[in-house]
């Protein structure tokens, strides 16, 4: 070391210090003379450094049972923060939280499966050059989608070694970045794999158990919370549509009503309302029975959907009867889009099972802010103009008396 001379008989003895199968260091032991060194004492600075290794370990086993427990107090609080019906975007902000607390990597990387070819990046931190949020895949012959295919931990110091036959994410991808080491563990719903979480890391350094196992806790709890958030849309999605039809319910159309009206008058725009009922309906009950009803009503329910736009929206307001809205749109031009519904149902023929009938829909109009500006009066308008269409033998469409 620096400028000192040596004389010719000192000795130095280095011994490497091992940890994780790496040299990351090394003992040097300096004696002025060769002759003092004997075997024994290379025995014994050889127990030193084996020591030095140890201890290192036990303290990184201590340190991670100590983060063990501040892991689990953080995975846990997932359940507490997150309400059930928040979106999966909070989720994910949650997971790249505790991932950056928690685990070293140059890439973080969630996955969920949108069907049994393909994934959608619902989350990336780090390097986004390869691969971002909102991108697609196909996880065949894709390193990413393993975990999901094989449905097991994929863990791997060196991947390309591993898995000479895949690619990352895209075909030829492997030489963008070089990615050495890649710990994936499968998120699942009832068993089956949807998603995975994947960490990788651009040196070859294996991800240790400990690693594994956090990771592994992390994947099972954001498999829980992915399923409660399932069946919150399941259930609030049956709580909003009808049964027969999946029309918005009455509730909910009075409710989506009230929003619209709201924002129609924030932002000083017209809006549509249409009330539909259809012809002598109940005869075709007594005629062909209450299931041929039914399937009336499901297709009518289908013509009314198909010949609105995508912002209206259409509920069933009572048996035979639906009311649509008509977004940012004035009086005059709901005229033709109301016509065409009308004239669309009475062109169909409704065939099943043999039997082939016709029916017709009478129509009534009212539009806001024209002729009233409150959910109530507005549908008491348009069912009276309603009802003046039926009085004149129905198929047609009236607009309200402003
Ligand atoms: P109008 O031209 O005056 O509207 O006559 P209408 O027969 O259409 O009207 P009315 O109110 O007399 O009868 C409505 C019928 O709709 C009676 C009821 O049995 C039937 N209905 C209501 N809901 C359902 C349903 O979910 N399925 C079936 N198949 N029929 C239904
Ligand atoms: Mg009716
Ligand atoms: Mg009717």
């Amino acid at each position: 070391f620096g400028e000192k001379t040596w004389r010719g008989s000192e000795v130095l003895i280095g011994f490497p210090i091992i940890y994780c199968d790496k040299v990351i260091g090394c003992l040097l032991v300096f004696s002025d003379h060769f002759s003092s060194i004997n075997d024994n004492d290379k025995n014994i600075i050889e127990k030193f450094v084996d020591i030095i290794i140890k201890g290192m370990t036990d303290l990184e086993e201590l340190d991670s049972l100590l983060a063990n427990n501040y892991f689990s107090a953080r995975v846990n609080n997932l359940f507490d923060r997150l309400e059930v019906k928040s979106d999966q975007s909070e989720l994910f902000e949650s997971i790249r939280g505790i991932c950056r607390a928690f685990f070293q990597y140059d890439k973080l990387t969630v996955i969920l499966s949108d069907s049994e070819k393909n994934a959608k990046i619902k989350l990336v931190d780090g390097i986004r050059e390869d691969a971002d949020e909102g991108q697609e895949f196909s996880m065949d012959n894709s390193l990413h989608g393993l975990a999901v295919n094989k449905n097991k931990i994929i863990n791997s110091n060196s991947w390309l070694e591993n898995f000479p036959k895949l690619y990352r994410f895209f075909p030829g991808d492997k030489e963008k970045f070089n990615f050495m080491s890649i710990i994936s563990i499968p998120i699942k719903s009832e068993g089956n794999p949807i998603g995975a979480i994947t960490l990788e890391r651009l040196k070859s350094r294996k991800y240790s158990k400990t690693d594994e196992k956090l990771l592994e806790l992390l994947c099972s709890t954001v498999s829980t919370i992915l399923a409660w958030q399932k069946e919150y849309d399941r259930v609030s999605l049956s709580a909003m549509h009808d049964g027969l039809t999946g029309l918005l319910n009455h509730k909910t159309f009075l409710d989506r009503f009230d929003e619209e009206i709201r924002r129609s008058k924030r932002f000083n725009h017209n809006l549509g309302l249409v009330v539909l009922d259809l012809d002598k309906f109940k005869s075709v009950n007594d005629t062909y029975g209450h299931l041929h009803g039914d399937y009336v009503l499901q297709e009518v329910s289908r013509i009314i959907s198909q010949n609105v736009r995508a912002i209206d929206v259409v509920g069933r307001y009572g048996g035979e009867e639906f009311a649509v809205l008509l977004v940012n749109t004035d009086i005059e031009a709901c005229l033709p889009l109301a016509q065409r519904i009308v004239d669309k149902i009475a062109e169909k023929v409704f065939l099943k099972s043999g039997i082939s009938l016709k029916i017709t829909i009478s129509a009534g109009m009212a539009g806001f802010p024209l002729h009233a500006e409150n959910v109530r009066e507005l549908i008491s308008m348009a069912d009276n103009a309603m009802y003046v269409t039926k009085s004149k033998g129905g198929n047609a469409i009236s607009i309200a008396n402003p």
